[in-house]
């Protein structure tokens, strides 16, 4: 009884966040904004990919960014020196919700020029749990996991890797430096996302970084 009520408010939850999903997409659309949604653990170096990958799209896109912390505007301040329109929300305001959802997402849109947006970069909150249950209107998921992490990350949080277009596995710079498997890795992604051929990418060095423009060049010409 007490599960079958827990189970109707998380379906109501989620209904509610996907109406405002659902209207954010169409802001989107109206807009002309293609939105990708990345998601991946504290320090599976999301922020860093999206500063790389603004200087690589400079003069090809207007980028912005909106990125979600449980605490402190450190990430907008680090994009935002890039030179490109960059929104904090600081979930903790909100009462600590370790995700993004619809609605904080189309609060902070209040705080961008959309008409001045090609590409739309929402930066989740580091968590590798509830981030994918929540739909934000977006074009496109991404799920980055660091060779740091351990081989057996995405088979542990299966559900961040199921819904994500593309899996980013960063920081290949430090493999050589590491006893990670690479191979039973990229196994262990395909294992629960066949579709979802990981990306090795080092935002440092610049290694897969034109395998990623040339994905969002994709995702970009489907939307138009
Ligand atoms: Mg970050
Ligand atoms: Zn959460």
């Amino acid at each position: 009884m007490e599960k079958t009520r827990r189970v109707d408010i998380v379906s109501k939850v989620l209904a509610a966040n996907d109406r405002i999903a659902a209207e954010n997409r169409r802001t989107f659309a109206g807009a002309g904004v293609v939105v990708v949604d990345v998601m991946g653990s504290p320090g599976a170096g999301k922020t860093m990919l999206l500063e790389a990958t603004i200087e690589r799209l400079a003069g090809s896109a207007r980028v912005a960014v909106i990125t979600g912390d449980i605490a402190t505007a450190r990430d907008a301040g680090r994009i935002a020196r890039h030179g490109v329109p960059a929104v904090q929300i600081v979930t903790g305001e909100f009462g600590g919700a370790c995700h993004l959802e619809a609605g904080t997402v189309a609060e902070a849109l209040g705080r961008l020029d959309l008409a001045a947006v090609d590409v739309l970069f929402v930066e989740n909150v580091g968590n590798l749990v509830c981030p994918a249950e929540f739909d934000l209107g977006q074009d496109a998921r991404v799920v980055v996991l660091s060779v740091t992490e351990g081989e057996d990350k995405p088979l542990k949080y299966p559900l961040a890797f199921q819904v994500a277009d593309l899996v980013i596995l960063s920081k290949t710079d430090l493999v050589p430096h590491l006893d990670v498997d690479m191979e039973d890795l990229r196994a262990n992604v395909r294992e629960v996302n066949p579709r979802a051929e990981p990306l090795e990418i080092s935002a440092k060095t610049g290694e897969g970084m034109d395998g990623w423009v040339s994905w969002l060049g994709l995702v970009r010409s489907k939307k138009c």
